[in-house]
C-alpha cells in the first residue's frame, strides 16, 4: 500500500498519514485534500512511501488540489524551522500557504494607444492625454490624474477608437528585472563586496557573509549589484530581500525599480491578500525574480532561489514572538543552506552573534570603509546633564537648545530622538503617590494628549484621563511624570513657535501610507524639527538633517536584560547616524547623567570595536549568547494555581543533561497580562550542547492541561 504523510495547516503536533489510493499519482510538496474528522482540509504532502501489513486502517486521500506543487527544498524547510523552533509543523506549514488564502484580484482594465490611430478633433487636452501615456498602459482614473485632464477627455478618446481598453491580469506584472539598466560605478570595497556575493551566488553551494559598514557607506548599492550579477548569470534566479519594518520597503522598492526598471514584489503583512495571492503563484512559478519583504516572505515556495539578503540583520523586529516564535535572520540563515544559496547579512551594527560567527570564519566578512562620497560620520558629543540639567519640567537642556537654534537658523533639519511613545509613560496622584496601572496587567497606563487617553501599550486597554485619582479620590491630584515624545514636541513648540515640528511614532503614524507621507515631507525640507521613536531612526536618508538630539541616552540601559547594552548601541548608533548624510556634516548631542557609561563613551569615540570587545568578554565569562545558547518556556493562563502547578511539574522533571542549567520558574518579565499570569523557565546551555532534544525530553515529561498555554521560544531575543 502506497501511504502519504501530510501536513494539515493547523496546530497540530505531526504530519498524519492517509492511503494513497490506486491511480492517484502523489508527490513530496503536493497540495492535497483529506479528510479529517467530518470534513475535507488542505493538507502538504511531506512523504510518500510503500508499506507492507500494515493492518491500520487509515483514511484516504481525497484528491490532488490544482494548487501549485510546493518545491521540495521549501518544505524541506518549513519541516527544519518547525524543529528548530519546537513549533507544531503543520502551524509552519500554514505559513507558507498564506498567499493561497485570498481569491484573485480581479483583472485590472487599462487604457492604451490604439495603434497610431489620431484625434480627429485634436485639442490641447487631448494631446496632452496622449504624451502622458506614451507607449503604456494606464488605468483611465491614473491617466486623466497623469495628464491634469478630466476624465471626459480620456473617455472621449476611447469612444473615437484612439485609445482601447484592455484587460490585465496581475499575473503579467511582473516584468524581467534588467541587470543593466542603470548600472551604479562602484568604489573599490563595493566593488570588492559584490565581486565576492555575485561569486558565491553563481558557483552555487551554501555561503553566507557579513556586509559590514557604516549608515551610508553603500551596503544596498553593493549588494544591489550582486543581484545584478546573480540575475545575469541566471535569469531564473530568485533573490529575496529582508527587511526589518514595513516602512522601509518602499524606499527600496524606489531604489530596485530605477537600478532594475521594474518594481519587485512586496510582501508583508501590509499587503492585500488579492496581491498576496498573485504573489505566492507567481513565486512558485519562478515568474518573479525579485521578492522585497518582512520575515515572513522566508516562507514563499521559492523554485529557484539563490541570494538571500537581511538588511539590517541586528534588528530586534526579524524576531516575532506572537504565535509561531522564530527569527528571522536566523531562518534566513537556514533556508540558504537547505537551498544550497548565498545569504548576505547587512547591517552598520551587526548583531554580537553575527560578529562572532564571522570571526569564527563561518561567515565571510565584507567590509566597506567609508560613506561613500564626501560625506562624514557625525561628530557624537555627550551632553552630561549633571552640568547642564534642563529646568524642572522640561527635558531639553542649554545646549541641545542652542544647536537646534543654531540648525534653525542655518536652513536644516534637526530629529529629536527619544524612544517613548505618547505624552508621559508614567502617571502619578500627588496625594497618595499611586501610580496609573492597566487593569490586571503590569504595565503603567501612559498618556497620551493626542488622544487625550491613558494607554496600555500592551493589553491597547485605554480610558479618559480621570478627575480623581481611583485610589484615593483626591481631586486634581494626578500629574504626568517623564517625556515621551509628544511632551518633547510640546516643549519644542514653546522654544521655537516658529519652527514647522512633528512628531514620529506608531501613534502619529499608525500606517505605512501616513509613514511614507511624513518621510517624504521630512525629505522635501517641510519639516524643521522632527520629534521621534525609533520608528523613525531606521534606515532612512534625509539629505538635510544636520543635528540628532538624543533627548535620554540612558533610557534602554536600565533593566537587566542580556541585549541591553547591545540594543542601546545600535539604536543610538543608527538614530545618530541619521545627521550628516549628504555632503553636509552633521552632529549628534547625547543627553545622559551617566557620561561615564561604556556604552555611551564607546558611541561618543565611535569605537564599535571597542564597545563589542567588552561586551563579548562580558557575554563569554557568563556564558551567555554567542557564546552559549539560551531557550525560554512560557507558561500563561488566566489560572494561576494551574499555571504553578505546571511550572512546579516541569521543575521536578528536569531530564539530566550536561552543561546546561535550568532557572526558575520565576515570574516572566511581564507576569501579568489582561489577567493571565505569566511564569518563565529559562535554559542555558553550551553552544555544542543539542538544547532542541533536551527541550523535547522534557516536554514529554509533563502534561500540559487545556488551561495553561505553553510557548518555546529557542534563542530568545530579549527576556
Ligand atoms: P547603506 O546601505 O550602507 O546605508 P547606501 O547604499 O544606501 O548605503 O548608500 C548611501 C548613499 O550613497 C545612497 O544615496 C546611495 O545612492 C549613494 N551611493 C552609494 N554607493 C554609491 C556609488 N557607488 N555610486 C553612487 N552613489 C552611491
Amino acid at each position: 500500500m502506497i501511504v502519504a504523510s501530510v501536513l494539515i495547516p493547523l496546530p497540530v503536533p505531526e504530519a498524519f498519514d492517509y492511503e494513497v489510493p490506486e491511480g492517484l499519482d502523489v508527490a513530496r510538496g503536493d497540495q492535497v485534500a483529506v479528510p479529517l474528522g467530518p470534513r475535507l482540509i488542505r493538507g502538504i504532502v511531506t512523504e510518500v512511501r510503500e508499506t507492507t501489513g500494515s493492518n491500520r486502517k487509515l483514511k484516504r486521500v481525497d484528491s490532488v488540489l490544482d494548487d501549485p506543487r510546493l518545491p521540495s527544498r521549501t518544505v524541506d524547510f518549513v519541516e527544519w524551522a518547525a524543529r528548530w523552533t519546537l513549533s507544531p509543523p503543520g502551524e509552519m506549514a500554514a505559513t507558507a500557504l498564506k498567499g493561497l488564502r485570498a481569491p484573485r484580484p480581479r483583472p485590472e482594465r487599462r487604457v492604451r494607444r490604439f495603434g497610431d490611430r489620431l484625434p480627429a478633433r485634436p485639442t490641447a487636452a487631448r494631446a496632452g492625454v496622449l504624451e502622458a501615456l506614451g507607449d503604456r498602459a494606464l488605468a483611465a482614473a491614473d491617466l486623466a490624474r497623469a495628464a491634469g485632464a478630466s476624465s471626459g477627455v480620456v473617455k472621449g478618446l476611447i469612444d473615437e477608437g484612439v485609445l482601447e481598453v484592455i484587460e490585465i491580469t496581475a499575473e503579467a506584472a511582473f516584468a524581467a528585472p534588467d541587470p543593466d539598466h542603470a548600472p551604479a560605478t562602484l568604489n573599490p570595497d563595493q566593488a570588492a563586496a559584490a565581486d565576492a556575493m555575485a561569486e558565491a551566488t553563481s558557483r552555487g553551494g551554501f555561503a553566507a557573509f557579513l556586509l559590514d559598514g557604516v549608515t551610508g557607506s553603500g551596503k544596498t548599492e553593493a549588494y544591489l549589484e550582486a543581484v545584478a550579477r546573480t540575475l545575469r548569470a541566471d535569469p531564473a534566479a530568485q533573490i529575496l530581500i529582508l527587511l526589518p519594518e514595513i516602512a522601509l520597503t518602499q524606499d527600496l522598492i524606489a531604489r530596485i525599480t530605477a537600478r532594475f526598471g521594474t518594481a519587485p514584489a512586496e510582501w508583508h503583512s501590509g499587503i492585500a491578500p488579492p496581491r498576496r495571492r498573485v504573489v505566492w503563484e507567481a513565486v512558485v512559478a519562478g515568474r518573479c525574480n525579485i521578492v522585497v519583504g518582512a520575515r515572513s516572505a522566508l516562507f514563499l515556495p521559492y523554485p529557484n532561489l539563490k541570494l538571500i539578503v537581511v538588511d539590517e540583520e541586528h534588528d530586534g523586529s526579524f524576531k516575532q514572538e506572537d504565535g509561531l516564535v522564530y527569527h528571522g535572520r536566523d531562518l534566513a540563515v537556514a533556508r540558504a543552506r537547505i537551498e544550497g544559496g548565498t545569504v548576505v547579512l547587512a547591517s552598520a551594527t551587526p548583531s554580537l552573534e553575527t560578529l562572532w560567527n564571522a570571526q569564527q570564519g563561518r561567515y565571510r566578512w565584507l567590509k566597506l570603509a567609508a560613506r561613500h562620497g564626501a560625506a562624514v560620520l557625525p561628530d557624537i558629543q555627550l551632553l552630561d546633564l549633571r552640568q547642564t540639567p534642563p529646568d524642572p519640567q522640561t527635558w531639553l537642556s542649554q545646549p541641545l537648545r542652542e544647536a537646534i537654534g543654531e540648525t534653525l537658523l542655518k536652513g536644516e533639519q534637526t530629529l529629536l530622538f527619544l524612544n517613548r511613545r505618547g505624552y508621559a509613560p508614567v502617571v502619578l496622584c500627588r496625594a497618595c503617590g499611586h501610580r496609573l496601572t492597566s487593569p490586571d496587567t503590569d504595565s503603567w497606563l501612559v498618556e497620551h494628549r493626542y488622544t487625550g487617553r491613558l494607554v496600555c501599550h500592551l493589553t491597547g486597554f485605554s480610558m479618559a484621563r480621570p478627575k480623581h485619582c481611583p485610589s484615593c479620590g483626591a481631586e486634581d491630584s494626578l500629574v504626568s511624570v517623564g517625556p515621551g515624545v509628544e511632551r518633547v514636541e510640546e516643549e519644542v513648540r514653546q522654544l521655537f513657535p516658529q519652527a514647522r515640528t512633528a512628531v514620529f511614532s506608531s501613534d502619529t503614524v499608525p500606517d505605512a501610507r501616513s509613514a511614507r507621507a511624513l518621510i517624504q515631507t521630512m525629505k522635501d525640507g517641510g519639516i524643521d524639527i522632527l520629534v521621534a521613536t525609533q520608528a523613525a531612526a531606521k534606515g532612512h536618508n534625509f539629505p538635510n538633517l544636520t543635528l540628532v538630539g538624543v533627548v535620554d541616552a540612558d533610557l534602554g540601559l536600565r533593566g537587566g536584560d542580556l541585549r541591553a547594552a547591545e540594543r542601546t548601541f545600535q539604536l543610538l548608533t543608527q538614530a545618530t547616524g541619521r545627521a550628516g548624510r549628504a555632503e553636509r556634516p552633521g552632529r549628534a548631542l547625547l543627553q545622559t547623567w551617566t557620561p561615564e557609561h561604556p556604552v555611551l563613551i564607546a558611541l561618543a569615540a565611535a569605537d564599535r570595536d571597542g564597545f563589542v570587545e567588552a561586551e563579548m568578554a562580558e557575554r563569554e565569562a557568563a556564558a551567555l549568547p554567542p557564546y552559549g545558547r539560551l531557550a525560554a518556556l512560557i507558561l500563561s493562563g488566566e489560572d494561576a494555581a494551574a499555571v504553578e502547578r505546571l511550572a512546579q511539574a516541569l521543575a521536578q522533571n528536569i531530564p539530566n543533561a550536561e552543561r546546561l542549567e535550568v532557572y526558575g520558574p520565576a515570574d516572566a518579565p511581564l507576569g501579568l497580562i489582561r489577567g493571565r499570569r505569566r511564569k518563565r523557565l529559562l535554559v542555558r546551555a553550551d553552544r555544542d550542547v543539542d538544547i532542541q532534544a533536551f527541550l523535547r525530553a522534557w516536554l514529554s515529561r509533563v502534561k500540559v492541561p487545556g488551561s495553561v498555554r505553553l510557548s518555546v521560544d529557542v534563542d530568545p531575543y530579549s527576556f
